[in-house]
């Protein structure tokens, strides 16, 4: 049995068979781990942006379209059941089960020629002999190392003690309500759980319902779900809920060691507003392959972290850019404010939109806030300076 490979890769989710994908086309020779076999259950949404398509497009080369996927084009955004807003005419998303997406992606990873090691986790590492041991005691060599196991990595766990800060990291709960889905169109509730938000999500034959949000902020995120449950017209206690850690924003600045590298929600790289993680976990997975094939060329593997964190830059930028949107939008005081704007503001729902469908990144929000804030500020101004005038300036 071959036990020496260019790039191993820990974690078969979109992050690993993303770049197990790329590795391959890079001509390495690639063993994929994971501690599961196909199809296996992921806790999830399951919603496939725009983002997340056009990164299975350009990676794995493949359409979102069958089945496999339900696709909507309205959207509804409530706040503890007061509706803000229904688009009816976005950017369309798809919907989808981890269960088969997950396997169809794997798919790719063995049809370009990784090598699986399945049902066995990585358990070690040695970072001098660059060998990682499986638990059934399977011995394997690397040139580079990629950590794509997820927000519990057992990789993240091995470089620095834990996987994730318990201080900021997000957990969500959902259930899969059976039966034809409750509605046609997806709902996001942006005030249904602290720093964080509510989902309803159709799917062929289910909905999928869950809340989420930053952990340390919700010391009774059941209670979050179970009213949320109730607004959806559901009984509370029927289905028992699943739940998992999701690195809402928690992304690492090191995301890796040398020639370890880290990506997906190993690196924590989720969306710390719309809690979208599919779309970066492709993208990462797939910019770790390719700094390890630059650092392998380059005969000089301890370079490949240094490679895949300039690559890494832009999104680690836009991830910084949501954090900052999101202290003005997720703090108490700012809610009210945020919410009563966000049903007004056609122009802002909009933008929510284009950045799910990967149209435009919060850099572009920065700049549209920044070319409004002098008019606005003037208009705000003029407001004072004309006694009797409203405060909202209209007649
Ligand atoms: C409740 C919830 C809802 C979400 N909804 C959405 C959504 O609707 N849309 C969206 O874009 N994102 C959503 N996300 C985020 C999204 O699920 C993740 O960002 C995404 O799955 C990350 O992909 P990944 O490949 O990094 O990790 P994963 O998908 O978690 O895959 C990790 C893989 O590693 C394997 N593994 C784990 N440990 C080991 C080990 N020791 N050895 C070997 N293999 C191992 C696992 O079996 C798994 O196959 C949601 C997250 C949560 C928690």
């Amino acid at each position: 049995m071959q036990s020496n490979f260019d790039v191993i890769v820990v974690g078969s989710g979109p992050a690993g068979s993303a770049a197990a994908v790329q590795a391959r086309r890079a001509g390495l020779s690639v063993a994929l781990v994971d501690k599961a076999t196909f199809p296996r259950k992921k806790l999830c949404g399951g919603l496939v942006t725009g983002r997340s398509r056009k990164a299975i497009k350009a990676i794995f080369g493949a359409e979102v379209e069958g089945q496999m996927f339900l696709k909507a084009t309205e959207m509804r955004f409530s706040a503890k059941g007061r509706l803000l807003a229904d688009l009816a005419d976005g950017p369309p998303v798809h919907l989808t089960m981890r269960w088969d997406f997950d396997e169809w992606l794997h798919g790719f990873a063995l049809e370009a020629g990784a090598v699986p090691f399945l049902g066995q986790g990585f358990t070690a590492i040695d970072e001098t002999a660059r060998r990682i041991t499986l638990k059934d005691g399977t011995a394997l060599h690397y040139g580079v190392l990629i950590g794509a196991d997820g927000v519990n990595s057992a990789v993240a766990r091995a470089l620095f003690g834990r996987p994730f800060d318990p201080e900021t990291i997000g957990f969500g709960l959902e259930i899969e309500a059976p039966g034809t889905a409750m509605h046609d169109y997806v709902e996001v509730d942006l005030d249904a759980a602290v720093w964080g938000y509510g989902w309803a999500f159709p799917k062929h034959h289910s909905t999928t319902i869950g809340v989420g949000g930053i952990k340390s902020r919700n010391a009774d995120m059941k209670a979050h779900m179970a009213a949320y449950l109730e607004r959806c017209g559901l009984e509370p206690d029927a289905i028992p809920y699943k739940g998992q850690f999701l690195p809402f924003g928690d992304f690492k600045k090191v995301p890796g060691r040398g020639p370890v590298l880290l990506c997906g929600d190993a690196a924590g790289l989720v969306d710390p507003i719309t809690g979208e993680g599919i779309a970066l976990a492709m993208e990462s997975g797939a910019l770790a392959a390719t700094a390890a094939a630059e650092a392998l060329a380059a005969q000089a593997p301890e370079t490949a972290l240094r490679r895949y964190r300039t690559a890494l830059r832009p999104m680690h930028q836009s991830l910084r850019e949501a954090r900052m949107w999101r202290s003005l939008m997720f703090p108490k005081a700012m809610r009210e404010v945020f919410l009563s704007a966000f049903a007004r503001g056609t122009s802002l729902q909009n933008k929510y939109l284009r950045l799910l469908a990967g149209e435009i990144e919060y850099r572009d929000l920065r700049l549209m806030f920044l070319r409004k804030a002098p008019k606005a500020a003037i208009r705000a101004i003029g407001r004072k300076l004309r006694p009797g005038t409203r405060a909202e300036g209209r007649p």
